[in-house]
């Protein structure tokens, strides 16, 4: 199974905190820094962080293959 972790496109971010709220394990909204943040890359099952992905009303979270 191919490694692939969660990356969030800080520009395109809205700041809503769906992810978050989703994921707390992976995702968690920065208010200093205006957007969300990925705080633990592998905190949660895939099937856990593809909702999060899925929901994102910027749809700013993509896949990333990780390297080995
Ligand atoms: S769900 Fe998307 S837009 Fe909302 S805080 Fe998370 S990354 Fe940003």
């Amino acid at each position: 199974m191919a490694n692939k972790i969660p990356v969030i496109d800080t520009e395109t971010c809205i700041a809503c905190g769906n992810c978050e709220a989703v994921c707390p394990a992976v995702f968690r909204l920065s208010e200093s820094l205006g957007h969300s943040e990925v705080i633990n890359p592998t905190g949660a099952p895939e099937d856990q962080i593809q909702p999060a992905m899925d929901q994102c009303p910027a749809q700013c979270i993509s896949w990333q293959e990780a390297a080995d």
